[in-house]
């Protein structure tokens, strides 16, 4: 596939692998492909769920730790 970029900012598109869609991260939208066609079209596109990537945990430091005496 060639490299395709967003027709709105001209960045970089990323292949979702679960939805098969091209998302442009910079506008957070997600562009259908169909039949193995990117639809490059801003009126097709669907914003993107503001949805964490992946869950942080445990956080960072030394959790679980006992103090140190
Ligand atoms: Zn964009």
């Amino acid at each position: 596939m060639e490299l395709l970029v967003c027709p709105l900012c001209k960045g970089p598109l990323t292949l979702d692998s679960a939805t098969r869609d091209l998302v442009c991260a910079a506008d957070r939208l997600a562009f259908p492909v169909r039949d193995g066609i990117p639809v490059m079209l801003e009126s097709q596109a669907r914003p993107i769920e503001d949805a964490p990537a992946a869950p942080v945990w445990p956080p960072s430091g030394d959790a679980g730790q006992p103090p140190a005496a």
